[in-house]
C-alpha cells in the first residue's frame, strides 16, 4: 500500500514525508527566528556497526574514516559513533530577557538525573545535524543513513494517517529495525569476544568487514 503523506523509498529502505518541508511538530519548534527550521534533523545520528559495514561494502572506507571516524566533532564509542551536531552561536548567548544563556541552562539541567532529558532538548533546540544542507535537507548518502533517520516519522505526521496506514507504517519501521539491529548486535558480540573496539581496533574491524562482504558476495 502506498499513500500521499508517507512514502517508502524502496531503494534506500527509508520512509519520507512531504510534510517535513514545513515541519508542524511543536517539539521541534526553534527557540528563535534566527535558527533554521529543520524539524527532527536537529539531531545527532548514532552510526552503528550496520551503517559502518554498509560504507565498507560500498568501498567508502575513506568516507567512513574521514567524515565519521577522524572527525573531532564526533564521539567514538566502543561500537557506535555519535555524529556531533553544529551548535548555533545563539546557544551561548544571553538574550536581553534572560539571566542565563541556553548553554548555562543546559549545564544546570545536566546536574540532576531528573532534568538531564530536559538538558538534551535544550541543546538540540540549537543544533543542526552535521549532514543537513540548508534548502536541500539531508546531505548524507541515503544508504548510509542510520535506521532511526530512515524510519522516524513523528506524531504530527502519524496523526494524519488512517488506522490502516499506521499499520503499514509500523510494518515498514519494523522491517528497517529488523535489518539493522540484529546485525549490530551480532558483530558487537563477535568483536567484544575478540576484545576489539572501534576506539582501538578500527583497522581490524575494517579488514573483518571487507572479508565478510567478500564472503557474502560469493
Ligand atoms: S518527521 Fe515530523 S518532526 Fe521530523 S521533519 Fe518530518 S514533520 Fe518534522
Ligand atoms: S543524517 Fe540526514 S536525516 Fe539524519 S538527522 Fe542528519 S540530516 Fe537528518
Amino acid at each position: 500500500m502506498e499513500h500521499n503523506t508517507v512514502q517508502w523509498d524502496i531503494e534506500n529502505r527509508q520512509l519520507l514525508s512531504e510534510v517535513c518541508r514545513n515541519c508542524p511538530d511543536p517539539h521541534f519548534e526553534r527557540r528563535s527566528k534566527e535558527l533554521p527550521h529543520i524539524g527532527c534533523c536537529a539531531y545527532e545520528p548514532v552510526f552503528t556497526l550496520f551503517e559502518i559495514y554498509k560504507m565498507i561494502v560500498a568501498e567508502k572506507t575513506e568516507f567512513f574514516l574521514e567524515v565519521l571516524y577522524h572527525n573531532p566533532r564526533n564521539t567514538i564509542h566502543e561500537y557506535e559513533i555519535v555524529a556531533g551536531a553544529f551548535i548555533h552561536p545563539l546557544f551561548y548567548q544571553r538574550d536581553p530577557t534572560s539571566s542565563e544563556s541556553p548553554a548555562e541552562r543546559y549545564d544546570k539541567l545536566c546536574q540532576s538525573s531528573h532534568t538531564v532529558y530536559k538538558a538534551v532538548d535544550e541543546r538540540l533546540a540549537y543544533a543542526v545535524c552535521q549532514f543537513f544542507i540548508d534548502g536541500k535537507g539531508c546531505g548524507l548518502n541515503a544508504s548510509f543513513k542510520t535506521s532511526i533517520c530512515r524510519s522516524f516519522i513523528c506524531g504530527a505526521v502519524e496523526e494524519k494517517l488512517s488506522g490502516e496506514e499506521r499499520e503499514w507504517l509500523a510494518k515498514r519501521q519494523r522491517s528497517i529495525r529488523d535489518e539493522a539491529e540484529p546485525f549490530h548486535r551480532k558483530y558487537k558480540a563477535i568483536f567484544h569476544e575478540r576484545g576489539w573496539t572501534l576506539m582501538n581496533n578500527v583497522k581490524e574491524i575494517i579488514i573483518y568487514f571487507r572479508q565478510l562482504s567478500r564472503e557474502r558476495a560469493e
